[in-house]
């Protein structure tokens, strides 16, 4: 630590986050570069956010455009980047409504009142409880923090929101025991991401919709991090057929600037938030709508889900071959560029920190998955190229 940022940063920032010790400085397609001018190769995209990759001129040029007409108004008023941007979601869902947020746990707080306000409207006030998964990730917010099954990150913070009750993910018996004539919601991640990339079976998501529409309950799909293309669908729900009541999407969709969005079928659209009961002041603001406009655009032009299906199948391969060939390899999870490794008897954050050392940036899912959530538009060489720096990792330091 004798690099003067991170001993400045470690000053002046409250310290929430055990950081990695490298300052970045910029980005170029599907490399990292540090303010040494050292070269990384990332497999993490900030998170499942930079999709394009770094530096896409296309998208910096529409942000630069936008910059130069108008960033912020305010919701009391109309701007073509956010009906644009609004369009674009509701053609690639299929959906009926979109309301933009500034973030991906307030697209889930968002999701949250949605579904209670459309049981309340509904069925009054005594309709509030909603289901929710054991091993989810939604988010930090008291809200979100409440429907995150995770103890860890939920018992400092108690007393959380009342009416929370958790089921066992991919396990429908365990959804079923959970229902009372008080659900109002289901809440689940199409394919969990932070809880170690689960994606959810067939049976099971079909079997909530069932019980879902069966009891009129709405089903949110949290989309934020296994949405926008990732699994080689636009949207996660769509390879399975199962269209949520709510979605809720981050990360990507912006490709780099803080949007997200709830996204409700017609049934909700209709029968939930009214003029008075939500707003933000930030939330899809022209800036941040130019971005999301131009990243849908993007994807088509640039054929990013063919790739991810393409590139998605390779890097699916390399990581099974991987898992053969090291016993501490348990085993492979992951659709697409959603992917995690299952590791046994030693630690993940020493190989993500030995990856580091090796030009390779990764970042875990739990405390013991390998997590590969690289940008869509990575190539077949990039994946060689990870593989050998992995394994490079898996045995000594740089
Ligand atoms: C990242 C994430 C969130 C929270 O999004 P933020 O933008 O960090 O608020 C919620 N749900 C899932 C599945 C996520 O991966």
């Amino acid at each position: 630590m004798s690099n003067p940022y991170i001993e400045k940063a470690e000053e002046v920032i409250l310290h929430t986050y055990n950081r990695y010790p490298v300052v970045f400085d910029r980005g170029e397609g599907v490399h990292l570069y540090d303010v040494d001018g050292r070269e990384y190769l990332d497999f993490a995209a900030g998170i499942a956010v930079q999709s394009l990759g770094y530096n896409n001129q296309e998208y910096t040029q529409a942000l630069k455009d936008q910059i130069d007409k108008l960033t912020h108004i305010s919701n009391l008023y109309y701007t073509a980047p956010m009906m644009e941007a609004a369009e674009k979601v509701v053609k690639a869902s299929g959906m009926s409504r979109v309301f933009f947020t500034n973030s991906g746990t307030e697209a889930i707080e968002g999701a949250l009142k949605a579904a209670r306000k459309y049981a309340y409207e509904k069925y009054g006030e005594e309709r509030y409880e909603i289901i929710a998964m054991n091993h989810s990730f939604h988010g930090r917010s008291i809200g979100a923090l409440s429907v995150t099954g995770n103890e860890k990150y939920q018992i400092p913070f108690r007393p959380l929101v009342p009416g929370i009750r958790f089921a066992e993910y991919n396990d429908l018996e365990s959804v079923k025991a959970q229902i009372t004539e008080k659900t109002c919601a289901v809440i689940l991640e199409t394919v969990q991401g932070e809880g170690g990339v689960y994606p959810a079976t067939e049976a099971f998501l079909k079997g909530v919709k069932a019980l879902c529409e069966e009891r009129d309950m709405l089903l949110i799909l949290d989309e934020i991090q296994c949405g926008m293309g990732r699994t080689g669908y636009m949207f996660a729900w769509q390879e399975y057929g199962v269209e949520p009541d709510i979605m809720t999407c981050a990360k990507a969709i912006g490709c780099g600037v803080p949007v997200g969005a709830f996204v409700l079928g017609e049934k909700a659209a209709k029968g939930s938030l009214k003029p008075g009961d939500h707003g933000t002041t930030y939330g899809g603001n022209p800036f941040v709508c130019a971005a999301v406009s131009k990243v849908f655009d993007l994807y088509e032009k640039e054929h990013i889900l063919e790739n991810v299906r393409t590139v998605g199948a390779y890097l699916t391969e390399q990581l099974d071959a991987l898992v053969e060939k090291y016993d501490f390899l348990k085993e492979r999870r992951g659709k697409g560029m959603i992917q995690g490794l299952e590791v046994t008897g030693r630690p993940v954050a020493e190989i993500v920190e030995r990856a580091l050392a090796n030009g390779l940036v990764l970042i875990t899912a739990g405390s013991s998955v390998l997590r590969f959530v690289p940008p869509l538009v990575i190539t077949k060489e990039d994946v060689d190229c990870m593989v050998e720096k992995l394994e490079r990792s898996f045995t000594a330091s740089a």
